[in-house]
């Protein structure tokens, strides 16, 4: 299976791509998880993509397509993964579609979890408690200030993806306000159907 999870930050992607990750045994490329772990080790791409991160900005098309197309190469994707946060602009679609297409491979579905602005920030706010409260460490990115900042980036740049998926007639809309349980029913169900 191969699935594009859409939706602002906050959404709850990460969340329930998690859950599909157990669900189906196949592995969550979160472009963000990816970038961090860069930014971690040093890396030249991590130098490069650092500030940008930080500001809340998107990293270029280039960095984050090279990375993908290097990932899904890997033999833990050969039965499908999850696209978590990726694609953000109408270049990075573009590039999975020349990506799938190199490889004959196809993409199953593409959700989108629809949510409310105005709860995005306490979202996001309660996501750093958590992440304190536990020992982890806090995105730099999680704070209001920046959020806003990927808030607005978010409607340049990524919103124009649900119309270029609907377009295709691969849209899927999910309510991202539910439960999260509810939420991954209702993932479960526009999979179940994609299936058949
Ligand atoms: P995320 O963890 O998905 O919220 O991503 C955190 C940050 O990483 C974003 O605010 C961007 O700076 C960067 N990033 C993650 N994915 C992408 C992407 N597909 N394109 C550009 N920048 C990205």
């Amino acid at each position: 299976m191969r699935l594009i999870l859409l939706g602002p930050p906050g959404a709850g992607k990460g969340t329930q791509a998690q859950r599909l990750v157990e669900k189906h045994g196949i592995p969550q490329l979160s472009t963000g998880d990816m970038l961090r772990a860069a930014v971690q080790a040093g890396t030249e791409v991590g130098k490069r993509a650092k500030a940008v991160m930080d500001a809340g900005e998107l990293v270029s098309d280039a960095i984050v397509n090279a990375i993908v197309a290097e990932r899904i190469d890997q033999p833990d994707c050969a039965r499908g993964f999850i696209l978590d946060g990726y694609p953000r602009t109408l270049v990075q679609a573009d590039a999975v579609e020349a990506m799938l297409a190199e490889r004959g491979i196809a993409l199953d579905s593409v959700i989108e979890l629809v949510v409310d602005d105005r709860a995005l920030v306490g979202r996001i706010v309660k996501r750093a408690e958590d992440a304190k409260a536990s020992g982890q460490p806090v995105r730099k990115d999680d704070n209001p200030e920046v959020f806003e900042e990927r808030l607005r980036e978010y409607y340049k740049k990524t919103a124009p993806l649900t119309g270029y998926y609907y377009a295709k007639g691969r849209l899927k809309t999910v309510d991202g306000m539910a439960s999260i349980d509810a939420v991954t029913a209702e993932i479960g169900k526009v999979l179940a159907a994609a299936a058949k």
